[in-house]
């Protein structure tokens, strides 16, 4: 193999029909059953990307499919035209998870991140324009994901998903994570600051946290400041971390929450959930999507909630992820060119010292779903199911490739 492609992952020739967006691994999945997936070719792998922190209860689970089945059966889709219960039932669910039930927290849903990235976007601006600032900004991060529309890669800290798409939309400040000197300085003096916009803990931008004493300074200042405090925990939340979501370790609330990727199992859905600052910003007509809160979404919300609950689904992510960062941290212990093992719960970024793509496919082939992330980052987002015996499973093969990975000659 060629040095100038050594690090990027092995792609087979897209379908002559379909966009060549993506980098995609020669496999094809036909079917999972828990933690557990096979490709067409009946070849298993241990699932540790779950779709991209998407499959929460993993494949084929004995509750989530018999409820789907019979909600496609009774109506897939009906139109926010007319009500849909489940809505208010999963909508009530969320406002309380969020700790927003005593004070009139509310819930927009839609399909997708950046969908509800992009209704954060607008809840700002027009936070601001209520208030008569006609030019809001937002402050974002470093290395920030937020999405691939054309306001959420403006939002987005990388200028690999931003490059060819420009101009940009405008009214984003950007600053570092974790420091809130050079915050406040990038914010001094400009009364046109409506929010602060960012993951607690960054997936894309390679699993790098936002500090619990940053989020509680960061909070105060929203609160003097009068800023919406709006965490994107699309990667983060649903349980990932061991809490709901993952500023709850910090014991603070924002103010705009948007959610994805792991609430519906697999069944695309989004959502931003909204404390007493932000709920009523939207009014009628300044909002909407066909497809967001649809019949079948709405019962994958309400079911993934109910199993995460009934199965002890946060508990079983604080313990097993515990587990593994434990376990790679006594195998990789010392080895030269692992720089950190990091992350919380069930999202664990292993960071090189160098760029590792080559691995995904190296771990395919060993039977193990993984990804890189930021070039030099392995990420690990298994199913919330993921036992403490597969979770060893996946450094039996994870471990050994770093160390003969890390022995080979970098290339030039
Ligand atoms: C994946 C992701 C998004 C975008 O979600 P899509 O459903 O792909 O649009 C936004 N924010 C974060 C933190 C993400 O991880």
């Amino acid at each position: 193999m060629p040095a100038s492609v050594e690090t990027s992952v092995p792609s087979v020739p897209s379908s002559p029909h379909t966009m060549n967006t993506y980098g995609r691994l020669p496999i094809a999945l036909s079917h999972g059953q828990g933690v557990r997936v096979w490709d067409t070719n009946g070849k298993s792998y241990l699932d540790g990307l779950g779709g991209i922190a998407v499959n929460t209860v993993g494949h084929n689970h004995p509750k989530l499919v018999p409820a789907l089945q019979d909600q496609i059966a009774k109506i897939i889709h009906s139109s926010n035209y007319y009500h849909v219960p489940n809505q208010e039932k999963l909508a009530a669910k969320l406002v309380d998870l969020a700790g927003f039930s005593d004070n009139g927290g509310k819930v927009f849903f839609c399909c997708t991140g950046l969908e509800a990235n992009e209704a954060a976007i607008k809840l700002a601006r027009k936070f601001g324009h209520d208030k008569g600032i006609e030019r809001p900004e937002i402050v974002v991060y470093e290395k920030a994901f937020h999405g691939r529309s054309i306001a959420t890669l403006s939002a987005t800290g990388n200028e690999k998903v931003q490059k060819g798409f420009g101009p940009l939309v405008e009214g984003f400040i950007r600053v570092p994570l974790n420091d809130i000197d050079a915050l406040k300085k990038a914010t001094e003096g400009n009364p046109n600051v409506v929010a602060v916009f960012f993951e607690t803990i960054q997936g894309e931008g390679g699993i790098n946290a936002m500090r619990i004493d940053y989020l509680q300074q960061l909070r105060k200042l929203c609160d003097e400041r009068d800023w919406l405090m709006m965490i994107d925990e699309v990667q983060c939340g649903m349980g990932r971390t061991g809490k709901w979501f993952a500023h709850q370790w910090a014991g603070i609330q924002p103010d705009v929450m948007p959610l994805a990727k792991g609430l519906g199992s697999g069944v695309p859905i989004g959502a931003v959930v909204a404390g007493p600052k932000a709920a009523d910003i939207f009014q009628p007509g300044n909002h909407g999507t066909t497809f967001g809160g649809n019949p079948l979404a709405m019962r994958a919300g309400v079911e993934t909630i109910r199993i995460i609950e009934e199965e002890g689904l946060l508990e079983n992510a604080a313990k097993v992820g515990a587990h593994l960062k434990e376990a790679f941290g006594e195998q990789l212990a010392g080895l030269k060119g692992v720089k950190e093992i990091r992350g919380q719960g069930l999202m664990l970024g292993i960071e090189l010292d160098r760029p590792c793509g080559v691995l995904v496919q190296r771990a395919a082939e060993q039977g193990l779903l993984m990804s890189v992330t930021a070039d030099s980052v392995i990420r690990l987002v298994p199913p919330l199911i993921l036992t403490e015996a597969e979770a060893d499973e996946i450094v039996a093969i994870v471990c050994p490739l770093i160390q003969q990975f890390l022995a080979e000659p970098v290339a030039p």
